[in-house]
């Protein structure tokens, strides 16, 4: 085992990365070592079971775990570790597995072993519901009460350092936009999980030599930031993160190839980015970083907000925010804080002592007596009050959580690391839409080991070709209730949902609770009468084009201007959608670089959502999609709220930070987002005969609408000289259009059909052609993301097969002609999947939750 290990340890050097942490069976491997030391391997074994075994639970660290109890216990007895250093070595792993062992050895007949685990508990913080334990074992035991008392008094947190006054770096300066991908390119996606190995991408498309540079820039001897002028746009990715504090942060005792700290200083930092940052230990802070170029020396001042260079002047100023941001720091990021803070609290309720003031708290700073936003109401629902005001902390309730491949694997090891073994959301769903069509080996392993992970904790694990999360994900939606999701496009059409990173979805599904600042909101009003030939897409560009026009929107980066950027989108007047439409404008609020998004309802729509949805529930679990008790429930809930339909409604004297109206009689063409940035929108008339290589329809902005009118305008116009690729968001909508007849349609037009799932709008799987321009469905067109050096339209399905028949992007009036029959059999074009009434759905006896073995109050 040792000789495979060195050999392992040594190609790994040879890339410039650690050894991968222990696995399960090299842990089993290690224990019998440690119990017959190989002459002359004693340090080296025994620095490996300390520093080697990922904490939490990990099968590795069970093994871990189980043997360092048996020695604490003096069950097992060995030369190496005696049962007071087996019992030190427990209270390193900071949760889960080591709990339970921790906790009985303060029984131990041995003084120095329960001292030693009083010790251990003290700074352990991931113990959930087995503080109780503790709690209850105090009343008869000293050592139990000790811990208690610890808990109750902070120690966990008063033993680390307090965020310091100043900070010296050395500048690591990225001019422009940096995006999640340019962090964590998509291509690279396969190794996130190991953490070292994927940091070597991180800005590999951007710049020669990173680690060359990052190592000029640390022998200067200061710490090094990564500053930048905007910062974590696009999609969610911890895996960003993760490179940018392998690259900038610092080790973690007792925890392989993991880094936590580092500081971030942005002109923007994309709100997702920012969290992420937070809940990481790092130190994030918006501020002006034109002064600050490459190699710069500079000193933060945390505390009086500004940043000072080595002649001493300030050359930046900043409002360090949240409040809560030193603590955050100290405790080793947001996450330890509030589940730390969290476990002061309740010791202190049963030590019966008033709430610690040792850390800063969270405060409602608003006087405000104006009414509530329809968000700042969900929010407020799910906190238990009826609203929540901007600016306030609140620890809403996750009804629904997603999760997706790419950053599923991230979202299981940050499940681990919060030692989960069962979810306290009420939903979370997995899905393997990213990487189904064209799966790498290890695509293949996570889809092999993935489902099983999250099933066993309650969760809902979709299969490798059903398709898209979002589309999936929308059908499991209960009205007005609030969620997350690993990927940024989580943006529910009914309720809210707030996407985060990776640790912090794993936060929400594992505790049922998610942090969250409230941001402000901007209401965009639509009125007037939808104009022949107009698509809902065309009203989702249709926002920052108004927004642009109103000067509060800029497509240039240096000192860009984005209102909607952190905020929530608050959508009204488009009431009569259906829940499909509305998740179009819902999802392209990831684009805005808002926080979330809500679209005002009717009700009517909403129940027959889900109506339909429920009839796909119970087709799931016949066709033994798990876990069926989460499905059911969900059901049953879905029928309850249909019960009694009442939906939350904005209070009238509401406000916002930005109202936008806009006028639907005044759009009278196509709106398309231009080559390569989604706030780059334009009147389709401006970019006018500009030709087109290749023609992408699908993503998750599509429905089965689209297709289907696609494939009317491809039939009317005939043949195709573009590269055309579709990809449907579902299984279901790919069965439905073959079983219409549009699968024939596309073949004969020469279309390249695709694995429902994402296809190219991740730009993981399939690509277009080098330099190829293109015109898309999909979301977003960064640079490089549908291909190398490709230049992507964003618009319309309609308008894609118009491009498509015609190799270029037509005039208005060659537009309006071919689009012009669809308004004639709109009935029969736009018409969503409704389960419940297809026959290929029905379900002759659905089950019940009783039926199913689970007791019904
Ligand atoms: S279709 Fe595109 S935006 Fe939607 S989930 Fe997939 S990759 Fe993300």
């Amino acid at each position: 085992m040792l000789d495979a290990y060195r050999s392992h340890v040594a190609e790994r050097e040879a890339e410039g990365i650690p050894a991968l942490p222990l696995d399960a069976e090299q842990t089993a491997q290690l224990v019998e070592l440690i119990k017959n030391p190989p002459a002359g391997e004693e340090e080296f074994v025994l620095d490996l079971l300390t520093n080697r075994v990922p904490p939490g639970v990990d099968e590795a660290s069970y093994v871990k775990a189980s043997f360092l109890a048996d020695v604490a216990n003096g069950n097992t007895a060995v030369d190496l570790i005696s049962p007071v250093k087996a019992t030190f070595l427990l209270g390193t792993m900071l949760g889960g597995y080591n709990v339970q062992p921790l906790i009985s050895l303060l029984d131990s007949t041995n003084p120095a072993v329960a001292e030693e685990a009083v010790k251990a508990l003290s700074k352990t913080l991931l113990v959930y519901e087995a503080f109780h334990d503790v709690a209850e074992k105090a009343a008869n035991n000293a050592y139990a009460k000790q811990v208690l008392e610890s808990w109750a008094n902070a120690e966990w947190f008063k033993a680390k350092p307090k965020m310091p006054e100043t900070i010296t770096v050395t500048v690591f300066k990225v001019d422009g936009e940096t995006n999640t991908d340019d962090l964590s390119p998509a291509t690279a996606a396969w190794s996130r999980p190991d953490i070292p190995l994927h940091a070597k991408e991180m800005l590999a498309a951007r710049m020669d030599d990173v680690p060359g540079i990052i190592d000029e820039l640390k022998a200067k001897g200061h710490p090094v930031a990564y500053v930048g002028d905007v910062v974590g746009t696009g999609s969610s990715r911890k895996s960003a993160m993760n490179s940018v504090m392998w690259w900038f942060g610092d080790d973690i005792p007792y925890v392989p190839n993991k880094r936590q700290g580092g500081v971030v200083l942005g002109g923007k930092i994309a709100p997702i980015f920012f969290n992420t940052a937070e809940d990481s230990g790092s130190l994030p802070i918006e501020c002006d970083v034109s002064s600050m170029n490459m190699g710069d020396v500079v000193t933060i001042h945390p505390y009086e907000g500004k940043v000072t260079n080595e002649a001493g002047e300030t050359i930046s100023t900043f409002e360090l925010a949240p409040d809560t941001m030193p603590d955050e720091v100290r405790a080793g990021g947001r996450v330890p804080l509030i589940i730390g803070r969290g476990l002061t609290d309740k010791a202190r309720r049963v030590l019966d002592l008033s709430p610690s003031d040792e850390f800063i708290r969270p405060q409602d700073k608003s006087q405000a007596d104006h009414g509530y936003t329809l968000a700042q109401k969900m929010v407020g629902k799910a906190c238990g009050i009826e609203g929540v005001r901007p600016g306030m902390f609140c620890e809403p309730h996750m009804t629904t959580v997603g999760s997706q491949d790419t950053t599923g694997a991230m979202t299981r090891d940050e499940m681990k690391e919060l030692a989960c073994l069962g979810f306290s959301s009420d939903l979370v769903m997995q899905s393997f839409c990213h990487t189904a069509a064209y799966p790498k080996p290890v695509d293949i392993k996570l889809q092999h080991t993935l489902p099983d992970f999250m099933t066993s904790r309650g969760g809902v694990a979709l299969r490798p070709g059903d398709g898209v999360i979002h589309s999936w994900l929308n059908r499991l939606l209960l009205p007005d209730t609030v969620g997350t999701g690993g990927d940024s496009h989580t943006r529910f059409p009914i309720g809210i949902s707030f996407p985060a990173g990776s640790g912090l979805v794993a936060f929400g599904a594992a505790l049922g609770v998610m942090p969250l600042n409230m941001p402000e909101s901007v209401l965009v009003r639509f009125k007037g009468k939808m104009q022949p030939g107009i698509t809902l897409r065309d009203l989702v560009n249709a926002i920052p084009y108004a927004a642009i026009q109103n000067g509060l929107l800029t497509v240039e980066k240096k000192g860009k201007i984005n209102c909607f950027n952190g905020r929530v989108l608050e959508i009204e007047g488009l009431e009569h959608l259906k829940v499909e439409q509305a998740f179009e404008l819902s999802d392209a609020s990831a684009e805005r670089s808002a926080n979330g998004c809500v679209v005002k309802l009717g009700a009517e729509p909403i129940i027959e959502y889900l109506k339909s949805n429920m009839a796909l529930i119970d087709w799931m679990v016949e066709n033994g999609y798990q876990d069926a008790r989460t499905l059911l429930r969900r059901r049953d809930e879905m029928q309850k709220w249909i019960d009694n339909p009442e939906l939350l409604e904005a209070d009238a004297d509401a406000q916002y930070a930005e109202v936008i109206e806009i006028d639907l009689n005044e759009i009278k063409e196509p709106i398309v987002a231009c080559p390569n940035d989604p706030d780059d929108v334009k009147l389709m008339s401006e970019v006018v005969d500009t030709k087109i290589d290749e023609v992408f329809i699908g993503s998750c902005m599509t429905n089965i609408g689209h297709y289907r009118a696609a494939g009317k305008v491809l039939e009317s116009m005939g043949s195709v000289p573009t590269r055309l690729w579709i990809a449907p968001p579902t299984k279901m909508d790919e069965r439905q259009l073959i079983e219409e007849g549009y699968y024939s349609t596309y073949g004969k037009v020469g279309a390249r059909t695709e694995m429902p799932g994402c296809s190219l709008c991740m730009g993981n799987q399939a690509r277009v052609a080098d330099g190829a321009t293109v015109f898309s469905t999909s979301t977003r067109n960064f640079p490089n993301r549908l291909g190398n050096g490709a230049n992507v339209f964003l618009g319309s399905a309609e308008l894609a097969a118009v491009c498509a028949a015609m190799g270029r992007i037509p005039t208005v009036a060659e537009y309006m002609e071919n689009v012009a029959m669809l308004d004639t059999m709109a009935d029969d074009v736009y018409r969503y999947l409704q389960f419940d009434e297809m026959a290929d759905y029905e379900v002759e006896s659905p089950k019940t939750l009783a039926e199913i073995g689970v007791a019904v109050a």
